[in-house]
């Protein structure tokens, strides 16, 4: 069971973060954000793919002024990333649903203000998001590029907002590596009660990105940490999405789709069961609703695993049976259990929708 720490709701556009709001999965498009067509379709494929928020570089006012086109084109909120220039930020204040900037990188305490005045007049949250690789000069001379030194970066970055009376804030703590993101996000929890973006960063390939991802959001999660989060990754751009969702659903967060228990095969297989998994996974993609399913290689489990799941395979020599809720509803010859299983899910899952 997991106690969600108790954290405040904040709004970016119409999705909810914190509190009681579902855990959202967000990306960022790579395009330069002034290619508004190109910007417009990587939101469409992230979108598609199920994001619930997406966030935009704005590296300069050619961007800046894309923003408003880019809006137009799209429901999912829009998260404009900013540096340092001040400018950026009103102009992007004026369309989007979050400023993700650092108040300690805008030296001018006026500039500042202004941008909070801004985002005050639209009810726009920021996102204090401190990075490990980027510390502000102090924290790092201090601290080194260590969890503590971004804690108190973060820390120093909430006060700037809270002492200009404003508290819709999130932040991330991200590092590149699980251990000392984890530590800090650890650390941080107790202090105050914004919600938490989750990502490490740089995260690597496909692959290793996965890994850091599902270890440190996975530890997180578990302790009742997160709000929302991102999947930093080298890679096609929805599978940060899908690997997001991944980590949600099996941590048992979310239940979306089919849970889908298969044995790594041992020399005791029936069927080629590598094939058969993987034709499941292509199959049943479009179905959201929460099924636990089970293929298995043969009997010695499939038995046992069948009896918790909705619909399940047992492959034995030659035939196999279709199992349903723990009951034998079918034996059949091994080429035709596939097409029979499918059949069966689909049947469930309409059921349940
Ligand atoms: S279910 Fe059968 S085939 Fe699969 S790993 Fe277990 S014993 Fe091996």
């Amino acid at each position: 069971m997991i106690n969600r720490y108790k954290t405040k709701k904040i709004f970016v556009g119409n999705v909810a973060i914190g509190g009681d709001a579902p855990i959202s999965v967000q990306s960022m498009t790579y395009t330069k954000t002034s290619d508004i067509e190109a910007t417009i379709e990587q939101i469409k494929q992230l979108h598609f793919a199920g994001a619930d928020i997406v966030r935009v570089a704005v590296p300069d006012m050619e961007a800046a002024n894309a923003l408003k086109t880019i809006k137009e084109n799209t429901t999912l909120p829009i998260v404009a990333d900013i540096h340092f220039n001040y400018k950026l930020a009103l102009k992007a204040a004026e369309v989007v649903d979050c400023i993700r900037f650092n108040p300690g990188n805008i030296s001018d305490k006026n500039k500042i203000k202004e941008i909070i005045h801004a985002c005050k007049q639209r009810n726009l949250p920021v996102r204090v998001g401190v990075n490990c690789g980027s510390l502000e000069k102090q924290f790092e001379d201090k601290y080194g590029q260590t969890p503590k030194g971004m804690v108190e970066s973060a820390l120093y970055n909430i006060k700037y907002l809270e002492d200009l009376d404003f508290t819709d804030i999130k932040v991330s703590l991200k590092a590149s590596d699980v251990q000392r993101t984890v530590e800090a996000y650890r650390m941080l929890r107790p202090l105050n009660n914004y919600p938490f973006h989750l990502g490490v960063t740089e995260a690597g390939t496909q692959f290793h990105s996965t890994i850091k991802s599902s270890i440190a959001l996975g530890s997180l999660l578990l302790d009742g940490i997160g709000d929302t989060m991102r999947i930093s990754m080298t890679g096609e751009l929805e599978k940060e999405i899908e690997v997001g969702r991944a980590i949600l659903k099996d941590a048992g967060i979310i239940k979306e789709g089919l849970n889908i228990i298969s044995c790594p095969t041992c020399g005791r297989i029936e069927a080629d069961l590598v094939s058969a998994v993987a034709e499941v996974e292509k199959a049943t993609a479009h179905i959201k609703t929460p099924l636990n399913v089970s293929v298995m290689g043969c009997v010695v489990n499939a038995i046992g695993e069948a009896k918790s799941a909705d619909v399940a395979i047992a492959y034995g020599k030659g035939s196999g049976l279709i199992i349903k809720k723990g009951e034998v509803i079918e034996k059949l010859p091994t080429e035709k259990l596939l097409e029979r299983f499918l059949e069966e899910v689909e049947k469930e899952a309409k059921l349940h929708s």
